[in-house]
């Protein structure tokens, strides 16, 4: 008898089973993404490697080992405000994503911004124009809600396609992975991924000794920046206006957890200040 068909489609189409049953299941966002979270944190680690390396070539990356006391203290006290924000149930891959923040030292750039998996980048330029670490907190935590709420590799599936990221993967389309890691610090998400950022970081903070609407002070600040006419770079991914900062602040207060900024938050992120100044 003839065969209907080759091995290779039984294989194509076990495959498809296979990718079909895995995309039913649900993440612990109760979200169903063809992308699984380990490929979260094998293109993460693929796109940090390269954040890393083009920022260290303009000699702009603070290493995690540099060898300078002022550093290293740096990175513990900001890793420090990452721990609290982690103890919060509402992070849902605080473990397999371990949350790594990276400073970048350039003082004209106000951003921050998340690789899938957990890379957070800060630029010195966004931690210098804060005044304490509740609005620190409020930055970190829209930062770990776009990772831990998958947006970026949403947002990167739509603007590059999934079979490019698999293939970046699969160790291939390096030139591709060297455009994301160009384009990570400029990534534009949509308006519900933004919403569902600033919300989670009140979520976050809920559980913190930090005051729950740290963004909304923090976006505050990005405005008077912009009024000053210094436009940051934040902003230009982040369309604020009053809705936004009043959104936080509603949450915050009908949640219960808008708290005075405690001195120590004040003078700790002054010594912080005082570290990064290199
Ligand atoms: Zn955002």
């Amino acid at each position: 008898m003839k065969r209907l068909f080759s091995s290779n489609f039984y294989v194509a189409a076990f495959m498809a089973a296979g990718l079909m049953l895995s995309s039913c299941a649900k993440d612990k966002n109760g979200e169903r993404l063809i992308f699984s979270i380990e490929d979260d944190i094998a293109l993460g680690n693929q796109v940090a490697a390269q954040t890393d390396s083009i920022y260290r070539s303009k000699g702009q990356l603070l290493e995690l080992n540099d060898p300078r006391p002022n550093v290293q203290a740096a990175y513990a006290q900001i890793n420090k405000i990452v721990d609290k924000i982690l103890t919060s149930d509402q992070v849902s891959y605080a473990q397999e994503f371990g949350y790594e923040v990276k400073i970048i030292h350039d003082d004209n750039t106000l951003n921050a911004f998340a690789t899938p998996g957990g890379h957070i980048y800060v630029f010195t330029g966004i931690i210098k124009k804060l005044d304490n670490e509740d609005q620190l907190a409020g930055v970190l935590g829209h930062e770990i809600a776009h990772a831990d709420r998958r947006h970026t590799s949403k947002a990167l599936e739509r603007q590059y396609g999934l079979s490019v990221l698999l293939s970046i993967l699969l160790g291939e389309n390096q030139n591709q992975l060297v455009e994301i890691g160009a384009g990570l610090a400029t990534l534009k998400f949509g308006r519900d991924a933004e919403t569902e950022a600033d919300f989670y970081s009140v979520e976050y903070l809920g559980d913190t000794p930090y005051t729950c609407d740290g963004a909304a002070e923090f976006f505050k600040k990005m405005q008077d920046e912009q009024q000053a006419g210094k436009p940051p770079v934040f902003l230009s991914t982040h369309p604020n206006d009053e809705d936004r900062i009043k959104a936080i602040s509603d949450k915050a207060i009908a949640d219960k957890c808008v708290k005075p900024v405690q001195q120590s938050s004040v003078s700790d992120y002054q010594t912080l200040k005082n570290n990064l100044t290199l």
